[in-house]
């Protein structure tokens, strides 16, 4: 796997920082409400992520199951988003915390997000380990962002290439050869 790596764009020990400091922020915007949020990450991109992070929340809270595929070939370029698996709770009057890998073009978050708020949430909020802030919409909200990072394509710590490199520990950059 270490010889597909081209680098590390941000290591393991300062994804740890933020996680902390995320969990913070968190806290702070739900306050008494923290308690009976219920978590849904978005499958499989952010299970390394919301695991990490759920970590150091230290309320009680749910978490919410649902899968979305969205269907690409080597890079993001183009796709479709569905929905694979819904979500295996009632999220009616609850406070809905959606968690997901990173926030490129959007079009992933507003399926789920769109899905989700048909189902009347109390709120309905999101956090993303990772923002491309070349590409993001500008009108798409996100309350907690881990890092914005430049336009490259990475892998680790959840984010795949064809479903490997989920394991490597930090988020890095590809060997571009690998998917051109
Ligand atoms: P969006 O729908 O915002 O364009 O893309 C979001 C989804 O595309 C993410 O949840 C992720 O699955 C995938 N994606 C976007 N950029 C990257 C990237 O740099 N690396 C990986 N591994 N997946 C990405
Ligand atoms: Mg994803």
């Amino acid at each position: 796997m270490q010889q597909d790596i081209e680098r590390i764009l941000i290591p393991r020990s300062r994804i740890q920082d933020r996680l902390h400091e995320l969990a913070r922020e968190i806290e702070g915007v739900y306050g008494d409400q923290s308690e009976g949020l219920i978590i849904v990450p978005v499958l499989a991109g952010s299970i390394i992520f919301t695991s990490d992070l759920i970590r150091c929340l230290p309320f009680k809270m749910k978490i919410g199951l649902m899968t979305i595929s969205r269907y690409r070939g080597a890079t993001t370029a183009g796709g479709e988003t569905r929905l694979v698996q819904d979500l295996n709770l009632d999220i009616r009057d609850r406070h809905v915390l959606v968690v997901d890998d990173i926030l490129d073009t959007g079009g992933t978050l507003r399926v789920v997000l769109s899905q989700l708020a048909l189902r009347g949430p109390a709120s309905l909020r999101t956090c993303v380990l990772l923002r491309k802030l070349a590409k993001a919409p500008t009108d798409f909200q996100v309350e907690f962002v881990g890092f914005d990072i430049e336009d490259v394509f990475v892998v680790g710590y959840g984010l795949d290439y064809n479903n490997h490199y989920r394991n490597w520990p930090d988020i890095a950059v590809l060997r571009p050869e690998l998917y051109r």
